[in-house]
C-alpha cells in the first residue's frame, strides 16, 4: 500500500466535478477522495444496482451532450446493466455467479491474495494482471445479473484502488508506478475496464471514477508507445476522452499509437503489426492476446477521430485472423501464438474473451453485422466448449478435437505434455490469466446484445433471451424490450415492446450471414423483410406498448473442410461434435484447488474413432436433425442433435509417449490411405460443440 492520501491543496468536491465538465481543466493535485466522495463510493454498490435497473447512461442525456465529443462510430454501446440475461442464458450465468464467478478468490492463488485491494506484494506484475481479469469480469457479471453480494465483493478492489491513488493521481501498484520494464501499464489496462463498467453503470457516482482515470493518464510519465502492451491503454484513454471531452486524452492516444507504429509494431514480440505485413495480408507471427488487444485500437481511434486510415488498418489486421488462423469454433488457433488450422490446433481461453471483446469495437466502428455473427459463433461454441458445465473448472487450451484432457495430455507445442488442457479452476496455476479472463466472456456478450445507432435507433446486435431497459425516440422515453427465445437452440426470436406510451424509433435486427431467408412478423402478421444492409434490417415505425416483432432465422446445415482431409458440421450458429463420455477423476492440489474445486483428469469412456460419410450436396437428406423440448440447461441437456452416417477407423487410437506409454495424447487425423476402416456403417449422434467437454469435431471424411 503506502499511498499517501494527504494533499496540500485539496480541491472541493464541486471543483472535481467541474474538472470533468470542463475539458480545459486538468486538475493535477488531489487524490481528492474527501469524505463525501468516500461515502459516495461506499454507497456505490446499491447505486450500481439501481442505475443498472434504469439502464441509462452515466449522466443525464442533456449533460452528456454538453461534454461528449463527437463520435464517428456507426453504433454506440449501452451502459452495462441496460441488458439483463433471461432464460437459458440467465440459468447458465447464475451457475457462473454461484461457482467460480464469485468463489475464485476463495479457491486459487493469486485470486486469494489482496491484489488491487490491500497491501502490495511487489514480486511481479503478473498477479496484478490475472486478478484484474477476474475483477473486471466479476464486476460486469455482478452488474448484468444485479447480484448484490458479488457487487459488494468486487467493489472492495475498486474502492480500495480509487481511495489509494497516489498524490499525483496515479492509480495502481506503487512498485511499478515508476516505469522500468515491460508491461508496466498493461495491468492497468485490464483493471481500468472494471472502472469503465462501474462508472457507466452508476449515473450518480460514476464521474468520480472518470475523474480518477483522467488524472491518472494526464499526470502519468510512462511511455505508452513502448514497450509492448503499454499501448493497450489507448482503449481507456479514449474511453476517458469520450466521457470528459478532454482533447489532451485524444492527443495522448494518437501520439502513443503513432510512436508504437514507428518503433514497436514490426516486432513479432510486440504484435507483428507493421503497415507492410498487415496490408500484405500475411499470416500472423505474434502472441494471440497481444495481437487481439492491440489491433482493436485503431478501430477505437477511428470511432473518436473519423480518420478512415485507422479503420482500414484495423480491418486489414482482422482479415489476417480470419484468412489464416480461424478454427471451426469461432476462435483463432492461438496456443499461445497464432498457428495453423489442423484438427489439433487449439486456443487459449483468454483469446475467447479478448477476441470477442475486440470484435465488439469493430462492430461499433463499422456497423457491420458480420461482427455479431463472429461474436456469437465464438460465444456459443468455443466459450462453453472450454468450460465445465458446472462452472467449477475450465481449460487453458481447448481444441475442436480433444479425446482426453488430463494433467499431462496437452498436445500443443507449448507446454507439450503439460497440464494446460485439463479442466481446472485456475488452469494455468501461476500463469493464472485464463482462470480470471474467462469471467469476462458472457457478461460482455450480454452488455453488447443491444447498441444504439446515431439516428436514435435501437439495434439488436447479438441474440439470446434477455431484457433491455433503455430510452428510445427523440424524447428519450424509457422503454423495455423483452427478447423471448431459445436461440441459438431455436430459430425464432420474439421482441416484446413495452413503454408508458407509443414511441417512434428505428429498430434494427441483425440478419446473420448464414441465414438467407429471414422471416419477420409484426403482431403476428408477416411483413416483407427488406434486404439486409450491412447485415441489418431496420423497421421504422411507431411502437405501441404490447407490440411484438417476431424474427425467424431458418438454420441450414453446412460442412466445412479442414487440413489433412478433415470435415466439420454446422447448423446455423452452432458447430456440432461427437460427445465422448468422460471418466472424471478429481485431483486436489493445495494453493491452487480445493476439495470443492479440484482439478480434473477426463479420459474417454465411449468410442470416438469415427470417420463420417457425407457429400456436400443435399445435406438435409444425409443428416437427421432431432429436436426435443427446450431444457433449462441446454449445455448439459441439449435440445437438438444431429445423426450422421459414420464408420469406425479401427486403428485410429490415442497416441502414447514412447518414453512413457501411460502418457496419452489426442492423435492427429488418420491417413486414410493406410487406415483400417470398418465395413459397418453406423449412425452417430452429434451434439452442440459447447455441450461437449471431450469431443470429435473435425472428422476424417470417408467420402473422398
Ligand atoms: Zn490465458
Amino acid at each position: 500500500m503506502a499511498k499517501d492520501n494527504t494533499c496540500s491543496e485539496k480541491p472541493s468536491t464541486d471543483e472535481t466535478a467541474d474538472s470533468v465538465l470542463n475539458p480545459q481543466s486538468d486538475t493535477v493535485c488531489s487524490h481528492a477522495i474527501d469524505r463525501r466522495q468516500f461515502l459516495s463510493m461506499a454507497m456505490m454498490s446499491s447505486a450500481l444496482l439501481l442505475s443498472a435497473k434504469r439502464g441509462i447512461a452515466l449522466t443525464e442525456p442533456a449533460l452528456q451532450a454538453a461534454i461528449r465529443p463527437r463520435s464517428y462510430a456507426a453504433l454506440a454501446s449501452l451502459p452495462p446493466g441496460a441488458v439483463r440475461p433471461e432464460g437459458w442464458l440467465r440459468t447458465y450465468m447464475e451457475k457462473q455467479v454461484a461457482q467460480l464467478g464469485s468463489q475464485l478468490p476463495d479457491v486459487s492463488w493469486p485470486f486469494t491474495e489482496p491484489y488491487w485491494k490491500g497491501e502490495e506484494q511487489a514480486e511481479s506484475w503478473w498477479p496484478w494482471e490475472q486478478k484484474a481479469y477476474w475483477i473486471d469480469g466479476a464486476t460486469r457479471l455482478a452488474i448484468v445479473m444485479q447480484d448484490e453480494a458479488l457487487t459488494h465483493r468486487v467493489q472492495e478492489s475498486i474502492n480500495y484502488t480509487l481511495a489509494h491513488a497516489a498524490p499525483d493521481g496515479y492509480l495502481g501498484p506503487s512498485f511499478f508506478e515508476n516505469p522500468k520494464g515491460d508491461f508496466h501499464r498493461w495491468p492497468q489496462n485490464i483493471f481500468f475496464r472494471s472502472l469503465m463498467a462501474s462508472a457507466e453503470a452508476r449515473d450518480d457516482a460514476g464521474y468520480h471514477i472518470v475523474d480518477a482515470v483522467r488524472k491518472h493518464y494526464l499526470t502519468d510519465t510512462a511511455d505508452y508507445g513502448v514497450p509492448t502492451r503499454n499501448i493497450t491503454n489507448v482503449e481507456e484513454m479514449l474511453w476517458c476522452y469520450e466521457q470528459t471531452g478532454n482533447p489532451r486524452l485524444l492527443t495522448m492516444a494518437e501520439n502513443a499509437w503513432r510512436e508504437y507504429m514507428k518503433k514497436v509494431a514490426a516486432d513479432p514480440g510486440h504484435g507483428d503489426l507493421s503497415w507492410m505485413r498487415v496490408y500484405a495480408d500475411t499470416p500472423i507471427n505474434a502472441h494471440g492476446v497481444t495481437y487481439a488487444e492491440t489491433c482493436k485500437l485503431p478501430a477505437i481511434l477511428y470511432n473518436h477521430t473519423g480518420n478512415d486510415e485507422y479503420l482500414k488498418f484495423a480491418l486489414a489486421a482482422q482479415r489476417r485472423i480470419f484468412d489464416f488462423h480461424m478454427l471451426i469454433d469461432g476462435i483463432p488457433s492461438t496456443s499461445e501464438w497464432f498457428r495453423t488450422r489442423t484438427a489439433l490446433d487449439s486456443h487459449e481461453t483468454c483469446d475467447i474473451s479478448d477476441h470477442t471483446w475486440s470484435w465488439g469495437y469493430l462492430m461499433m466502428a463499422t456497423g457491420d453485422g458480420v461482427w455479431g455473427d463472429r461474436i456469437e459463433r465464438a460465444c456459443f461454441n468455443a466459450g462453453p466448449g472450454a468450460i465445465k458445465n458446472d462452472w467449477k473448472a475450465l481449460q487453458y487450451f481447448s481444441c475442436p478435437n480433444q479425446f482426453l484432457a488430463t494433467l499431462n495430455s496437452d498436445h500443443n507445442v507449448m507446454e507439450h505434455g503439460g497440464r494446460l488442457m485439463a479442466y481446472q479452476p485456475n488452469p494455468g496455476q501461476k500463469t493464472a490469466c485464463c482462470g480470471g479472463n474467462v469471467h469476462r466472456l458472457l457478461p460482455n456478450y450480454v452488455v453488447r446484445m443491444w447498441m444504439r445507432s446515431p439516428d436514435g435507433g435501437l439495434v439488436a446486435t447479438l441474440y439470446g433471451p434477455s431484457k433491455l431497459n433503455t430510452v428510445a425516440g427523440p424524447n428519450h422515453v424509457p422503454v423495455e424490450i423483452v427478447q423471448s427465445t431459445n436461440y441459438p437452440f431455436d430459430e425464432q426470436i420474439n421482441f416484446w415492446f413495452n413503454a408508458a406510451h407509443p414511441v417512434t424509433f428505428p429498430l434494427s435486427l441483425r440478419i446473420p450471414a448464414w441465414c438467407s431467408e429471414p422471416h419477420i412478423a409484426v403482431n403476428g402478421a408477416s411483413i416483407a423483410a427488406p434486404a439486409p444492409k450491412n447485415g441489418f434490417i431496420t423497421l421504422r415505425r411507431r411502437f405501441v406498448p404490447g407490440d411484438t416483432v417476431t424474427l425467424v432465422l431458418p438454420m441450414s446445415l453446412a460442412v466445412s473442410h479442414w487440413p489433412q482431409g478433415g470435415i466439420g458440421i454446422e447448423h446455423g450458429p452452432l458447430v456440432y461434435s461427437l460427445p465422448i463420455r468422460e471418466n472424471w477423476t478429481p485431483i486436489v492440489e493445495p494453493r491452487f484447488t480445493t476439495p470443492e474445486f479440484p482439478s480434473w483428469n477426463a479420459t474417454p469412456a465411449s468410442p470416438w474413432n469415427y470417420g463420417i460419410l457425407l457429400t456436400s450436396e443435399n445435406l438435409e437428406r444425409q443428416i437427421d436433425i432431432q429436436r426435443l423440448p427446450m431444457t433449462e440447461d441446454p449445455w448439459t441437456n441439449p435440445p437438438i442433435s444431429l445423426s450422421v452416417p459414420a464408420k469406425r477407423i479401427e486403428d485410429w487410437d490415442l497416441m502414447a509417449n514412447p518414453d512413457n506409454p501411460e502418457q496419452k495424447f489426442t492423435p492427429p487425423l488418420p491417413d486414410l490411405n493406410v487406415s483400417k476402416v470398418s465395413d459397418a456403417v453406423e449412425t452417430i449422434t452429434l451434439a452442440p460443440y459447447g455441450s461437449t467437454k471431450l469431443r470429435v469435431t473435425i472428422f476424417p471424411n470417408l467420402n473422398t
